[in-house]
């Protein structure tokens, strides 16, 4: 076997974050007893701590990894989340929610949301309500309530889907403590210097600032805005996206909760950005993310704290950052994950999923000394889409707006919009059509929530649905509702859900 056959020996993980150490827990599963897997962060750095609403995809990586659900809950202070309220996007005043899970089923081969929209646009309000109506999800959010779902897909609470608030810095410690059972090696200490092999460009080692050095086969750089292997040793330039998304501050504060456990995340829009309002069991989690070309850091933090319901427990901290991505997520021997490898600000909890997706897809196509190109350029294919794609969906809730109190909102609502999302408006804005792209995170559910959330109606519908009876899908929408509705009322109030199954044994207030 040559030096440039057979499997890998070495796995180095150049960061302890939330990437570091989901990366850490999942490789440590997989890879072969005489593989080590070694993970490299400093104390000294620290992590961007931050990172707290997640969507449904964790609940597969959880059981992969075999964590226990209310154990995990417990360690990392969490609720639940149901979806996101969005408050003040498409005009002051408005209110929606993107919740998780479906709406209503199809029927006869039709979307359900053709059905609803022919029974709206028929004036018939009181038979079809709005969209959210037949969403358990959207309705158990309204009401404060929180069930698990059932597995028998004629119930239907088997459609409500769900999510997390965690704590970000229980949830890097609970996955480290896994991580290390499993056998991954931890060093501190700062990386102050990368060798780079003279004959095919793949990083030899990391060098800390004590002269230890750390050889390694495979590199994956989770080292966070940093990009210290991918972006600084390998010089692989980065996409900036901030002329789509000029968000690019953010100034993050816990606070004394307040009141409900509301089981949503709160996205409040600003005149120059948004508000973030992430309840835990602990505290909530505030912040205020805004373009520092329209509004000023005193400014920034003014916002955010006359936003706050309850009394700060920190100061504010703030964290800057950019939209955009690297032009490839894996050279040479080296892989990026998290925010080593781009950033989407987190208006829909994105990141940890895409964390996630290069785990999974790192394993999906892990290399052996070969490092066999079409591999890397497999998994540089379907990241970068799937980045693309949730930028599309990001840019959709600024786009698709009619407020005009700020330059910021008007810069948002008149801008060019990438091609892709174009078209993706075109096709829904006459007669409602949306399709899934092939990984695309976001199912036209998603779509259908955010798209009507901010205003935006179809001119028509499906010409083809007038095949199906009027009548037969009034009842059908009416007995919907009326089932979904009862449903929500009966599940626990999410409160008394965690109090029964999944308490945090400890108060920690910050
Ligand atoms: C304002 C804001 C809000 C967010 N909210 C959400 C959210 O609600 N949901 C969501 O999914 N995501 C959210 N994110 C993103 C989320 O925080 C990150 O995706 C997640 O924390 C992963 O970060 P990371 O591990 O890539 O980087 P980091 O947390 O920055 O970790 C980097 C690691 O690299 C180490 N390191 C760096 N340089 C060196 C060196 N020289 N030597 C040794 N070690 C080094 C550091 O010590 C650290 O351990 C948010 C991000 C921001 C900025």
């Amino acid at each position: 076997m040559t030096a440039s056959t057979g499997p890998l020996r070495r796995v180095v993980i150049v960061g302890g974050g939330t990437a570091g150490w989901m990366t850490a827990a999942a490789l440590s599963r997989v890879v072969p007893a005489d593989m080590t897997v070694t993970l490299v962060e400093s104390e000294e750095i620290g992590t961007v701590g931050v990172g707290e609403a997640t969507i449904p995809s964790l609940l597969d990586f959880n059981r992969i990894l075999g964590i226990d659900e209310d154990d995990f809950v417990r360690s990392t202070q969490a609720t639940f989340k149901l979806g996101i309220q969005f408050r003040d996007w498409a005009q002051i005043g408005d209110d929606y929610i993107h919740p998780f899970g479906t709406h209503g089923r199809d029927v006869a081969g039709f979307s359900f949301h053709q059905l609803w929209l022919r029974e709206a646009a028929g004036g018939n309000v009181a038979a079809s309500g709005q969209i959210g109506d037949y969403c358990l999800s959207h309705v158990a959010a309204r009401l404060g309530r929180f069930n698990r779902p059932v597995a028998d897909p004629s119930a239907v609470l088997s459609t409500l889907s769900y999510a997390f608030h965690f704590d970000a810095g229980l949830y890097a410690g609970f996955l480290r403590s896994l991580s290390e059972a499993a056998g991954v090696v931890r060093v501190e200490g700062r990386i102050a210097s990368v060798a780079r092999n003279p004959e095919n460009g793949h990083i030899d080692a990391v060098t800390l600032a004590d002269g230890r050095r750390i050889e390694g086969d495979l590199f994956v750089d989770c080292s966070g805005f940093r990009s210290l292997l991918l972006g600084d040793a390998l010089d692989v330039p980065f996409t900036s996206w901030q002329h789509w998304l000029p968000c690019d501050r953010a100034w993050a504060v816990p606070s004394t909760r307040e009141g409900r456990l509301t089981p949503y995340t709160r996205a409040t829009a600003e005149r120059a950005g948004w508000r973030w309002r992430i309840p835990l069991q602990h505290r909530v989690g505030n912040g205020h993310v805004y373009s520092s070309a329209h509004c000023d850091d005193d400014m920034a933090v003014r916002t955010l704290l006359d936003g706050l319901e309850g009394e700060p427990l920190a100061d504010p901290r703030q964290l800057r950052f950019v939209a955009g991505r690297r032009a490839r997520l894996w050279e040479g021997n080296c892989v990026a994950i998290g925010l080593a490898g781009g950033f989407l600000e987190p208006l829909e909890s994105t990141s940890i999923h895409l964390i996630q997706s290069g785990i999974t897809r790192l394993i999906a196509l892990f290399p052996d000394r070969s490092f066999n190109p079409v591999e890397r350029a497999e998994y540089n294919r379907l990241l970068l889409r799937e980045y693309d794609q949730v930028r599309d969906f990001v840019i959709l809730h600024y786009h698709a707006t009619t407020r005009s109190d700020s330059p910021f909102w008007d810069h948002v609502r008149t801008m060019t919009v990438p091609a892709s999302l174009t078209e993706k408006l075109a096709l829904w804005a006459d007669k409602a059509r949306l399709f899934r792209e092939p990984g695309e995170l976001f199912t036209p559910d998603s779509w259908i929530a955010v798209l009507l959330g901010q205003g935006r109606r179809p001119a028509s519908f499906d010409p083809l649905i007038a095949g199906l009876p009027p009548a037969d899908s009034t009842r059908f929408l009416t007995h919907l509702r009326d089932v979904i509705g009862k449903t929500a009322a009966a599940m626990p109030t999410h409160e008394d859900f965690i109090a029964r199954h999944c308490a945090a044994r400890t108060l920690q207030t910050v």
